[in-house]
């Protein structure tokens, strides 16, 4: 039997804002104190009152126009009821009916449409620390720190889909300014839904719930891995059982760890301690303040740079990348239109400069990027050196060696370095002489119709002059000494 796959994602991330969701307690996930960072509503006193944060409110709303979504006029907290020790209060505060975003849509690479059921808000639980004497222990300073959750329709076919989707709403959140969404710091965590179900058939197969999941190369690997386990049970006649599973990453498999507990268990009802939100004047103010969003983002390097999708995709991802790349491109921009030179070739030299060469001078140096000498306009300078023939790619290479450990400006780098190709022709032709006089056996093979011959004299001449002849020039007097 055939079977098709079929996944719908849930994503919590947290909110980067100063104080929690329902009290001024600082939000700071860098804190390494326990229970510090807490106060007697977060720690749930009897008596104590919430109050939202409407910092929180704010992102989660700039996130639906993020997605295009349907944000209402006003929307509630409801109380989501269980125990547990990493819940103060005996219940969560989040939303049930009516969340602040609905029916939004994100495309994938393929083009094809990611439906969005809906984004809303609440707070984020303690973190349990189970120690190596078999104790468990709670720290709170995570209780209560505004957490927006993401459900999607379960529209996704394949892990690499599903793949694609959690990274470009991970995207889309950073982008929007919500959250910094880094998987690897908990701050953006993945739970995938996932059946199967012959191929050719409409009704949803029973789902399984994936959890602990910390990186997108490992949604791949758990929803693979679940595929497989959900094809064995049915091909051996058993059935699919409604679980909660998580992702083991020493194991490599996904592991049982509760079965799942319907909506109703949950008691959920309308927090009676919060004022409906009223938000229709915020969602219309924020609507005028949507910032560019990576598939706009795409579009315009496409059309403004004309460079390859997977440099676009690479700026994209990569914020300070992408600021220095196109603080440098104006900067060419600017250089080459008054000296009448053509651009397009100049912004993907640029681009090459950046995602290799400079990458490797970095490398050899051992310096990190965020601590590069060289800026922008330096770069521009030197591609812009370049690409008026007045340095070689070995010159260029050199500068940008000095350039990345020292910055400075390439000109006077390359003029205390002597590193300018030479317009001194009479130079020229006395090196191209040289090497003629030496080389007969190349002379010869040229003679004979080898054009390889040719471009071994380049290459000498080149040598001969450490670098600063053209390579053009050098190549034109060859021919001419040769008397063809
Ligand atoms: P629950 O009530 O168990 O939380 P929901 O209907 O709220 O289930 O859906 C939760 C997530 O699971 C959503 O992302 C949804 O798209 C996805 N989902 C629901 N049914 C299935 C299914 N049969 N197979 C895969 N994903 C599913
Ligand atoms: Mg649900």
């Amino acid at each position: 039997m055939e079977y098709e796959t079929v996944i719908g994602l849930e994503i919590h991330s947290e909110l980067a804002t100063r104080s929690k969701m329902f009290c001024s307690s600082p939000n700071n996930p860098e804190e390494t104190i326990p229970n510090t960072n807490i106060c007697p509503v977060c720690m749930g006193h009897p008596g104590t009152l919430p109050a939202a944060n409407m910092e929180a409110v704010r992102r989660v709303i700039m996130v639906g126009h993020a997605l295009g979504a349907t944000i209402p006029d006003s929307s509630k907290f409801d109380r989501k009821n269980y125990f547990y020790p990493d819940l103060p209060k005996g219940y969560q505060i989040s939303q049930y009916d009516l969340p602040l975003v609905e029916k939004g849509l994100i495309k994938i690479s393929s083009g094809k449409d990611i439906r969005i059921t809906r984004v809303h808000l609440e707070e984020d639980t303690a973190s349990s620390v189970h120690d190596k004497e078999g104790n468990s222990l709670v720290d709170f300073n995570r209780a209560g720190v505004p957490l927006m959750e993401l459900v999607t329709e379960p529209d996704m076919r394949s892990a690499q889909e599903a793949r694609e989707a959690a990274e470009e709403l991970q995207l889309i959140f950073q982008y929007a300014g919500a959250s910094k969404a880094r998987m690897d710091k908990g701050e953006m965590r993945v739970e995938a839904n996932v059946s199967i179900r012959p191929v050719g058939t409409q009704e949803l197969g029973t789902k399984v719930e994936l959890k602990n999941i910390n990186s997108f190369k490992n949604v791949e690997k758990a929803i693979e891995f679940e595929v497989e386990r959900q094809k064995a049970l049915l091909e051996n006649g058993e059935k699919v059982e409604q679980q909660t599973r998580g992702w083991d990453d020493n194991k490599q498999e996904t592991v049982m760890q509760r079965i799942k507990e319907s909506a109703h268990d949950y008691r959920y009802f309308p927090d009676p301690d919060l004022p409906r939100l009223e938000i229709a004047s915020i969602r219309d103010e924020l609507k005028t303040q949507v910032p560019e969003l990576p598939a706009a983002k795409r579009k315009r390097f496409k059309e403004q740079f004309n460079i390859d999708d997977e440099a676009i995709e690479i700026f994209v991802r990569n914020k300070e990348l992408s600021e220095f790349y196109e603080s440098a491109a104006s900067e060419l921009k600017e250089w080459l239109s008054t000296e009448g030179a053509d651009s397009d070739g100049a912004y993907k030299l640029l681009r090459n400069y950046m995602l290799s060469d400079m990458v490797r001078a970095l490398d050899e140096a051992g310096v990190i990027f965020g601590d590069m000498k060289m800026d922008a306009e330096n770069l521009a300078e030197l591609i812009t050196l370049i690409t008026t023939k007045k340095i070689s790619s070995r010159g260029a290479k050199d500068l940008l060696a000095h350039m990345v450990t020292n910055g400075g400006d390439p000109t006077e780098i390359a003029k205390d370095k002597d590193i300018f190709q030479t317009t001194d022709v009479g130079a020229l032709e006395e090196a191209v002489r040289v090497v003629i006089a030496q080389n007969e056996k190349a002379v010869k093979e040229y003679k004979e119709g080898k054009t390889n011959a040719l471009q071994f004299m380049v290459g000498m001449t080149m040598k001969g002059m450490r670098g600063k002849g053209n390579p053009e020039a050098i190549r034109k007097i060859l021919l001419k000494e040769l008397g063809s």
